[in-house]
C-alpha cells in the first residue's frame, strides 16, 4: 500500500491490445490499495517515425519545432491509456508535462529537469484517480510554456524524477525485456537475469544497461534514494531491483542540474609499482596479477598503457603494507615478462611509496565532456603533477605525490562544490554482492594515443579541455608510466578512447592543436573494443582482475589497455577478439544461466 510510479516503454504500449493489457496491470496495482502515477512513452517506434517525417522536410530542423513534434507521441499514449482505464471503470486523467508542471532548463531536445510541481498530481491522486503523465517532456518556463524534451529515451528519467518529487515508495520501469541481464543476450546467449543491482554498478555498466534504463534516471534514483525495479510488462516475473543507497537529504530543486560530481575521495595508504617495457603478448597481465593474487595482495588501480615498439608499461597500486611484497613479486617475475627468452634482466620495476590516490565520482559526468578536464585543470592550477590517470564512466582517479594530497583535496572540493567532510573512501552500500555482477562490451570506441606529451602540470588538462570544448566525450584515459626524454624534455604518452563517431574529429583537431603544445604525433585505432567487468563485491577482494586477464589469456587474446575504478576493470582488446573476450569473461565468472532468457526481437 503506498504511492507507486509505473513507467511503460514504447513496446509495452505499442498497440491497442497492449494498452488494454497495461490498463489491467494498473488496475490490479490500484486494487491492491496503491495510488498510481503512470508515465508512458510514445507507442512503439512512433518517435522514430516523427523524426523521419521531420527529416523529410528539413535536413536540420529547428530544435524547438522538433520538440513540438516529438512531444506529440507521448500525448497519443496518455489519452488512449486514460480512456482504456476509464473504460474498465478506473477513474483516470491524462496530463502533459506542462499540465503537471515538469520544469526544465531551456535546452530544446536535451533538457534536464529543474523541478516538478506536485500540487496538481496530489489533487488528482486524492480524488482517487490514476494520473497518466506524458514521459520525455517538460516545459522551460511557466509563462511561455515552451515545450522541451529530455533527449531520446528520456521517459525513464521523467518517471524516476516524478517518483523523487512525490517521494513515491517505488518506481517500476516496465519494458520488453525481463530485467537487467549479466551481458548482452544477443552476444551471450546464456546471459542471465540479475535479481538485483546497485545504482553504482548500473552506472558503471552504462554501456550495457543504457538500452534498458536511461543513465540519467539511475543518477536521480541514486541521488534521491528512489527504489526502482525493471521488469517485463508481458509477465509477472519480479524483474531486477535497482537498489539505491540511503541518500543524503538534498533539495528537490535543481533535481537534475545538481553537481556533476558528488564525491571527492582520497586514499594515502597506497604505493605504486610500475613495470616498464613488459612484453606485449597475451597472458602477461594474467601471470603478473595471478601471482599477486596467489600471495593475497589486493591490487587497487591497474593501468596498462599503449605499447611502443612491442612493449607495454603496467602500473598498479597496493596498500603501503603490501608494497615490499608486491615489489618482490614484480622483480622475481620480471624475466618471465621479458620480450625475448634471451633477456634475463626483465622489465624495469619502479616503486613509489610516497603517493596518494585522489578520485572524483558522480553519475553526472556521463555525457558531460568537461568534467575530467576540469579535474585536471584544478590540479594543474594548484601546481600538482598527475602520475597515473585511470577513468571509468563515473569515476576519475589520479595518483599524485603524497605531499600534494591535502592541497589536491581542498582544490577539488572547492572546484566541484563538494563538502570536504565526506572525502573518506567508503563504498556506498554494504550489501553482499558477487565480485562481478555483469560484463559489458562496447564496440563503438576508438583509441587515440598522443606521443611524447611533456610531463608538466597542466598539459593533460589542456588537452582534455580542448576536446571537451569540441564536445567530444572521452571515455577511458590512461597516462603512461614510462617517461622518455625528447630533446631534453621529459615526456609521457597519453592514450584514451572516444566514441568511434568522434574519432575522426578528435584526430583532425588534435593533429592541429598538438604541435603548439609541444606533443608528438597522434595515432588512432578504430578496430578496438572495450570489455568491462563490474561488481561491488570486487572491493577488497584479491584476484578478480587477474581472473579476468586469465580468461583472456586462455583465449590468446592480447590486452592493449587496462583501466580500473573501484568496482570496474576495463580492458581494450582488438575488435576481432571482442565477442570471444566477452563470452570468455562471462563464463569465467560463472555468470551463465541454465535457461535462455527470452528476448523479443
Ligand atoms: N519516446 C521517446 C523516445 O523514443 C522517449 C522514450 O521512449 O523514452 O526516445
Ligand atoms: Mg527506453
Amino acid at each position: 500500500m503506498g504511492l507507486v510510479v509505473q513507467k511503460y516503454g514504447g513496446t509495452s504500449v505499442g498497440s491497442v491490445e497492449r494498452i488494454q493489457a497495461v490498463a489491467q496491470r494498473i488496475i490490479a496495482t490500484a486494487q491492491a490499495g496503491n495510488s498510481l502515477v503512470v508515465v508512458v512513452s510514445a507507442m512503439g517506434k512512433s518517435t522514430d517515425a516523427l523524426v523521419k517525417l521531420a527529416r523529410e522536410i528539413s535536413a536540420n530542423p529547428s530544435r524547438r519545432e522538433l520538440d513540438m513534434l516529438l512531444s506529440t507521441g507521448e500525448q497519443v499514449t496518455i489519452s488512449l491509456l486514460s480512456m482504456a482505464l476509464q473504460e474498465l471503470g478506473q477513474p483516470a486523467i491524462s496530463l502533459t508535462g506542462a499540465q503537471v508542471g515538469i520544469i526544465t532548463e531551456p535546452e530544446h531536445t536535451r533538457a534536464r529537469i529543474f523541478h516538478i510541481k506536485t500540487e496538481r498530481l496530489q489533487r488528482h491522486l486524492e480524488e482517487g484517480k490514476v494520473v497518466v503523465v506524458a514521459g520525455f517532456q517538460g516545459v522551460a518556463s511557466t509563462t511561455d510554456l515552451e515545450v522541451t524534451t529530455l533527449g531520446r529515451g528520456g521517459s525513464d528519467t521523467s518517471a524516476v524524477a516524478l517518483a523523487a518529487a512525490l517521494r513515491a515508495d517505488c518506481c517500476e520501469i516496465y519494458t520488453d525485456v525481463p530485467g537487467i541481464l549479466t551481458a548482452d543476450p544477443r552476444l551471450v546467449p546464456d546471459a542471465q537475469l540479475m535479481s538485483e543491482i546497485t545504482c553504482d554498478e548500473m552506472l558503471e555498466l552504462a554501456s550495457l544497461g543504457a538500452k534498458v534504463l536511461h543513465p540519467r534516471a539511475v543518477e536521480i534514483a541514486r541521488n534521491y534514494g528512489v527504489q526502482m525495479v525493471v521488469r517485463s510488462s508481458w509477465s509477472g516475473h519480479p524483474g531486477t531491483r535497482v537498489v539505491s543507497p540511503v541518500p543524503q537529504p538534498r533539495p528537490l530543486k535543481n533535481l537534475e542540474l545538481g553537481r556533476p560530481v558528488d564525491g571527492v575521495r582520497f586514499d594515502t595508504d597506497q604505493a605504486k609499482v610500475a613495470l616498464l617495457r613488459v612484453a606485449d603478448r597475451p597472458g602477461i597481465a594474467a601471470r603478473l596479477f595471478g601471482e599477486l593474487a596467489q600471495q593475497n595482495l589486493d591490487v587497487d588501480l591497474i593501468i596498462q598503457s599503449i605499447h611502443e615498439g612491442n612493449t607495454n608499461d603496467i602500473a598498479f597500486t597496493v596498500t603501503k603494507a603490501a608494497a615490499n611484497q608486491a615489489e618482490a613479486v614484480a622483480t622475481a617475475f620480471g624475466p618471465m615478462l621479458s620480450r625475448t627468452t634471451l633477456e634475463t634482466a626483465g622489465p624495469e620495476v619502479l616503486v613509489n611509496r610516497a603517493i596518494a590516490k585522489v578520485s572524483i565520482t558522480g553519475a553526472g559526468m556521463i555525457g558531460r565532456p568537461g568534467v575530467a578536464a576540469q579535474m585536471f585543470t584544478t590540479l594543474a592550477a594548484a601546481g600538482i603533477n598527475l602520475q597515473l590517470i585511470s577513468t571509468s564512466e563515473v569515476n576519475v582517479s589520479c595518483t599524485i605525490a603524497a605531499t600534494d594530497c591535502d592541497r589536491a583535496i581542498a582544490a577539488l572540493c572547492q572546484a566541484f562544490a563538494v563538502d570536504s567532510s565526506s572525502t573518506h573512501l567508503s563504498p556506498s552500500l554494504p550489501v553482499p554482492s558477487p565480485p562481478v555482477r555483469g560484463v559489458a562490451l562496447d564496440l563503438n570506441q576508438a583509441r587515440l594515443a598522443i606521443r611524447s606529451v611533456p610531463d608538466r602540470p597542466g598539459l593533460a588538462a589542456e588537452i582534455f579541455q580542448r576536446l571537451a570544448a569540441q564536445n567530444i566525450s572521452v571515455d577511458m584515459i590512461i597516462q603512461s608510466q614510462r617517461s622518455r626524454s625528447v630533446s631534453g624534455v621529459i615526456t609521457r604518452d597519453i592514450a584514451f578512447t572516444v566514441a568511434q563517431v568522434d574519432a575522426e574529429t578528435a584526430l583532425t583537431f588534435l593533429s592541429k592543436a598538438i604541435p603548439e603544445l609541444g606533443c608528438g604525433e597522434v595515432i588512432v585505432d578504430t578496430a578496438i573494443a572495450k570489455v568491462s567487468i563490474v561488481g561491488m563485491g570486487m572491493l577488497g577482494q584479491p584476484g578478480i582482475a587477474a581472473h579476468m586477464f586469465k580468461a583472456l589469456a586462455n583465449h590468446q587474446i592480447n590486452i592493449q589497455m587496462i583501466a580500473t575504478s573501484e568496482i570496474k576493470v576495463s580492458c581494450v582488446v582488438a575488435e576481432a577478439d571482442a565477442v570471444t573476450a566477452l563470452r570468455a569473461i562471462h563464463a569465467a565468472f560463472d555468470l551463465c544461466g541454465q535457461h535462455r532468457v527470452e528476448i523479443p526481437a
